[in-house]
């Protein structure tokens, strides 16, 4: 059995990232960035203000509060007031995100001020630059935002609109085939007898396009060595990657082993990884396109896509961070792990335990046929070999999913210092 970590390693090591292509921002959501984002223009782009209220000139006319000024002008967002003259004496009315008008130094609240008529009295003097949100505050010319790697989320996708980008470079979007084999399977809404419908290819469909794949659903194959031939062929030959399920193991009719060997010139890794669930999984290229070869037990599948297929196929999107984060958290349960030479991976509810740290309880059932409780999990503790952990004990914790939950405590004002 190949240690864990040896097996990823190999894994990363045979993927290629995929060519950088000029893509359109309204399409690039969810895509790595090919190089720094190199800023041409600041951002805000103008001195602006972050308030409403009333432009003013504290260099002249101001020297107390209470003092009285003519409002002269209005200046909304969207507005250019460089024509403008703001005198001794005068205030110009000004709306939040409006350019700042020449001579102004400071804008004080529309709270801070009462207003009769065109006479606009200051109750609180502000100092030179309050309220005024500077040209490049955000961003400055020159600057690199976002170095290569970087994922494009809602907000990075924002400030990249912010500095009038419309295409940017990323690395290409993988189409990733998925394909189930087995006899059993079956579409069909009524199952005949012997027959169960195909869970793994829908779970790892999802899966692919939840990284921002292209996820291309190649069907579910019979137990027969042709036609597996031909759909894993069609397979490496259209996509640029391929994911099987079933037949890795040694069953009679486990006709994968057999077709990926001829397809590759056998230079697809037959593993046996020391963990539990997912011992079993293959691994290789085709030509030069990589293929992973799932084991069909729904959760071996689910639990072989998150630790080999997932940084394999961020690495091909382009992205820096591939692995989910291993934390600590405290077993409401005592774990027991009897000697077997694997690390199990325990499928388990990661919480927060209401003191502002972390609880972690393992599902009931841990069958590798038994896909609801990794469904209901969001996290594999992961046990080494032997161990005995105590209620209470710290153990490390792979989390797979969120730490989403359905109440929101932020801090009492009161207690905030
Ligand atoms: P295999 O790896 O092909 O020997 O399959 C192992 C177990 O997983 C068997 O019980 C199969 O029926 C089941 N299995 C294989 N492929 C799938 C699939 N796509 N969906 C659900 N169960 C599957
Ligand atoms: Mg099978």
């Amino acid at each position: 059995m190949k240690p864990l970590s040896e097996v990823i390693d190999h894994t990363l090591a045979n993927v290629q990232r995929l060519p950088e292509v000029e893509t359109p921002l309204a399409d690039a959501s969810g895509l790595y960035l090919a190089g720094p984002t190199l800023v041409k223009s600041p951002i805000p782009p103008f001195d602006n203000t972050a308030v409403d209220g009333f432009a003013i000139r504290l260099d002249s006319t101001l020297a107390h509060s209470g003092t009285i000024l003519r409002v002269t002008a209005t200046v909304a967002a969207g507005d250019d007031p460089s024509k403008l003259t703001l005198n001794p004496g005068e205030a110009i009315r000004i709306m939040t995100g409006a350019p700042i008008p020449p001579q102004a130094d400071a804008v004080v609240m529309v709270e801070d001020t009462t207003t009769i008529d065109d006479a606009v009295t200051v109750h609180r003097l502000p100092q030179v630059g309050d309220n005024i949100r500077r040209a490049g505050s955000d961003i400055q010319a020159g600057q690199r935002v976002f170095e290569a790697g970087t994922k494009i989320t809602p907000a990075v996708r924002g400030v990249l609109a912010s500095l009038g980008v419309s295409h940017i470079a990323t690395f290409a979007r993988p189409t990733v085939g998925v394909i189930s084999t087995g006899d059993e399977l079956s579409d069909a809404e009524l199952l005949a007898p012997g027959k169960i419908h195909d869970s793994n290819r829908p779970a790892l469909l999802d899966s692919v396009a939840a990284l921002g794949a292209t996820a291309v659903d190649l069907g579910n194959v019979g137990d027969d060595r042709e036609a597996i031939r031909r759909a894993f062929w069609h397979a490496v030959t259209t996509c640029d990657a391929l994911i099987t399920s079933g037949g890795v193991s040694v069953g009679d009719f486990d006709y994968t082993k057999a077709v990926l060997d001829e397809l590759s010139d056998n230079q697809i890794t037959w593993f046996q990884v020391a963990i539990k669930p997912a011992k079993p999984f293959a691994f290789g290229r085709v030509g030069n396109v990589p293929v992973f070869g799932l084991p069909g037990n729904p959760v071996s599948a689910l639990v072989s896509f998150e630790l080999f297929v997932r940084p394999a196929l961020l690495y091909m999107l382009g992205a820096r961070q591939l692995f989910r984060p291993t934390i600590r958290a405290v077993t409401t349960v005592p774990l027991d792990h009897h000697p077997d030479g694997k690390l199990h991976l325990v499928r388990a509810t990661v919480e927060l335990d209401g003191a502002g740290g972390l609880q972690v309880t393992p599902q009931g059932h841990q069958g590798s046929h038994v896909l609801t409780g990794l469904a209901q999990a969001n996290a594999l503790i992961l046990l080494p070999d032997g161990v005995h952990v105590p209620i209470g004990a710290s153990v490390q914790v792979l989390l797979i999913g969120s730490l989403d939950t359905d109440t929101f405590s932020p801090p009492n004002p009161t207690n905030v210092h």
